[in-house]
């Protein structure tokens, strides 16, 4: 890569912000499993600079995957513009409980379900390339 091309690539990924956040999250969790791979010398610090590269490869295909416009087809498009709340609904979740005997110790744990809420929003996300909008339906459960 010439020096033109390097220099394109990185106005690029400053110019999309999924991108963006994507290279400072990577180049973070990069930095902490460099810095703790020095502690097993050289041949450590190797290996986790081979195993941060694929893994990085990989995150940056996956995120580019799910983040593809439907529209143009560009990767690293969509992104959410707005969240509209339509409502809860009733749900179940499961909590677990502790069993203690009289001297407060743990003596067995169970799991009970328990009523809880799922908020549903209509999501909308547009495309950075083409403006495109998509909307799909969310539920949090909480
Ligand atoms: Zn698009």
């Amino acid at each position: 890569m010439s020096n033109n091309q390097i220099d394109s690539f990185f106005r690029k990924i400053d110019n999309n912000p999924i991108q963006k956040t994507l290279v400072i999250i990577l180049a973070i969790i990069d930095g902490f499993v460099l810095l703790f791979s020095l502690t097993s010398g050289f041949s450590g610090l190797l290996a986790a600079a081979i195993i941060c590269f694929f893994v990085d490869t990989l995150m940056w295909q996956i995120c580019g995957f799910f983040t593809r416009c439907p529209f143009c087809n560009e990767r690293f498009a969509m992104v959410k513009e707005s969240s509209q709340y339509l409502g809860d609904s009733p749900a179940t979740k499961t909590v677990r409980q502790k069993i203690r005997n009289k001297y407060g110790e743990v003596i067995a744990t169970y799991d009970q379900t328990v009523p809880a809420t799922r908020s549903h929003y209509l999501e909308t996300y547009r495309c950075l390339y083409c403006k495109g909008e998509k909307k799909t339906n969310a539920s949090y459960k909480s």
